[in-house]
């Protein structure tokens, strides 16, 4: 996984190596400036010669100078770097999702998707900056302190040794209880935004009920909470804090004091114990960096692999390496005893189902719902794959053509319709995205959505969805089947495309739905029997399969499922 990790640093190698040598720069500046200041006490200061003193003061100047740009570089590139790594890993995320089928969003949650997309790669992307930098750095510096420590006094480096990993271990189960704090923190904050989208979005009902005081009383509850929590993550916060930099100061005081009498034995110059206490606050920062990565790996890594998780998540429905494109296909499609179930556990939804539809025919199907209809309308397209058995169109296994070749054939109308935000132009034009003006002219007049748009004060501009233009059901679905006159497939399935709308708006789409499916094979999934009267055929779908076949004149007269439907609902 780590090699998985570090393959994402390959395309910006050259940030990288810039970034690494300029944090090992100034963490040899950091180390070399006690040793400066102790030449400049044991040896400068005797000599009492000003214009040296100037001298090396002008040079100390130019090296912090330079030391500050260095300092520049690594902040700014190196997280430029990190921000890079999070960026590619979300192409390679979104890309792998889009790639994913049916399945997978049937057992993933939207919200889990998302997190990965923006949380897990966030902290992904902090631990790709400051992960293997400060952890190398950190470790240069620290051996790097130490070695000179123990150069100039060997005694009081133990000593230093000694209370080191006990420092260490305080700071980080420090960070850890911190975390444990911020994390109810943030769970608090959950529930009260929860119970603020609840009360928000459920308005009408509260009000109705006039049960404002009740949501007040629940909504108190859940705030203070968080008030406790967040008060509580402050305190151990300051704990925490006050405490590190007592112990920090201890240390200094220990150095100082043992110093004072090494010195005074003549164990030890001033200029050797100042630089000594340097030393041990320029430990600091290493032990500091040391103890967030230990913190920072475990969460950083556990990010990665679900990132990893999803990346490798093969698509269940994929081409076949010798998957033909297929082009101009007519339409004929057979069903071969095909079998199909969604989980392996609830057993088949289809059992050997066997049916042909002939290229330019209207093929209704209708039956109670959950007996398969969508099921069987889903597999045209392989949303999923067939368990066994086999479809055909024109005669090809839909499995040797290559997915995209076979959905370029396919157009769906469904009873929801989704407009993406942006324009009516912009919606309609996604069933061709290089279509002409004209063209998405003639696409609206012929799903009768000109008149319309043409009142609107924007037209075809006008913005739709979330933050502009609510549309009703009958005009969704009219985008929708202006989207098909675009698309213009040879293969059209309609699954209850105007089974929500009110009896006079499905008439009035029912001309546009007529006059698309010209020419087309097309399928027709409704519940209401007067949609399918014109159909050339009709199936009746049942649990147990294809139960009757035949007009609706025939179907009438068998006196089958079909009459019995047929009469309900005629009266
Ligand atoms: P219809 O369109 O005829 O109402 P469907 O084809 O939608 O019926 O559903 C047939 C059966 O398959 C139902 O029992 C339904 O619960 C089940 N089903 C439909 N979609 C899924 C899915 N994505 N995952 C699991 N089971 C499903
Ligand atoms: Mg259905």
């Amino acid at each position: 996984m780590l090699r998985r990790f570090f393959s994402y640093y390959k395309p910006h190698k050259r940030l990288f190596i810039i970034d690494f040598t300029c944090a090992v720069f100034v963490a040899i500046l950091e180390l070399a400036f006690p040793i400066a200041v102790q030449q400049f006490i044991d040896k400068l200061l005797p000599t009492e010669n000003w214009d040296i003193i100037v001298l090396v003061s002008v040079s100390l100047l130019a090296v912090y100078l330079l030391s500050t740009f260095m300092q520049y570089v690594v902040t700014y590139w190196g997280h430029k770097l990190g921000v890079n790594i999070e960026t590619d890993m979300r192409q390679d995320l979104f890309q792998h999702v889009q790639k994913q089928s049916f399945r997978f969003f049937d057992n993933t949650k939207t919200g889990h998707v998302m997190s990965r997309i923006t949380n897990d790669l966030f902290d992904i992307g902090e631990f790709a900056h400051h992960g293997p930098e400060d952890l190398f750095i950190a470790f240069m510096t620290f051996i790097g302190a130490f070695t000179l420590m123990f150069n100039i006094n060997f005694h009081l480096s133990v000593i230093i040794l000694i209370i080191v990993p006990i420092l260490i271990w305080l700071i980080t189960y420090s960070n850890i209880k911190m975390n444990q704090a911020w994390k109810s923190m943030y769970e608090e904050i959950a529930e009260v935004n929860g119970r603020v989208e609840d009360s928000v979005s459920g308005v009408r009902v509260v009000q109705s009920f006039t049960n404002e005081d009740y949501e007040m009383s629940r909504f108190t509850k859940d705030n203070y909470n968080f008030r406790k929590a967040k008060v509580g993550a402050y305190k151990i916060m300051a704990f925490v804090h006050s405490n590190i930099y007592m112990m920090m100061r201890l240390i200094v005081l220990v150095v100082l004091v043992y110093g004072a009498w090494l010195t005074f034995n003549n164990h030890m110059s001033y200029g050797e114990l100042v630089s000594f206490i340097l030393f041990t606050n320029v430990l600091f920062n290493p032990i500091n960096k040391i103890s967030a990565l230990l913190e920072m790996y475990p969460k950083g890594m556990a990010g990665f692999k679900r990132f990893i998780d999803i990346l490798d998540t093969e698509p269940d429905v994929q081409d076949r390496p010798n998957a033909k494109p297929v082009k101009n296909l007519k339409g004929y499609i057979s069903f071969h005893k095909v079998t199909f179930g969604y989980e392996k556990t609830q057993g088949p939804v289809i059992k050997a189902m066997n049916f042909h539809i002939n290229a330019g025919e209207t093929v209704a199907f209708v039956g109670p719902s959950g007996a398969g209809k969508t099921t069987i309308s889903s597999l045209i397209p392989r949303f999923y794959d067939v368990d066994s058995g086999q479809i055909t169109i024109d005669g090809i296994d839909i499995r040797d053509m290559t997915k995209r070749s076979l959905r370029e054939h396919i157009g769906i109308v469904q009873q929801d319709v989704f407009l993406f935000t942006g324009t009516l132009r912009e919606n309609i034009a996604y069933g061709k995205l290089d279509a002409t003006e004209e063209e998405i002219r003639e696409a609206a007049r012929r799903a009768h959505l000109e008149e319309f748009i043409n009142e609107l004060p924007d037209g075809y501009d006008t913005q739709v969805g979330e933050r502009g233009l609510k549309l009703s059901g009958g005009q969704k679905q009219r985008i929708a089947i202006a989207r098909m006159f675009l698309k213009n497939p040879p293969i059209l399935i309609l699954d209850e495309a105007t089974s929500a709308l009110d009896t006079e708006t499905e008439m009035i789409i029912q001309q546009a739905l007529n006059d698309l499916a010209k020419d087309r094979t097309t399928l027709v999934i409704a519940h209401r029997l007067a949609t399918i009267r014109n159909a050339d055929r009709i199936m009746v779908v049942t649990k147990k399969g294809i139960e009757e076949e035949g007009t609706h004149d025939e179907l009438v007269k068998r006196n089958g499922v079909f009459a019995n439907l047929h009469k309900v609902q005629m009266h």
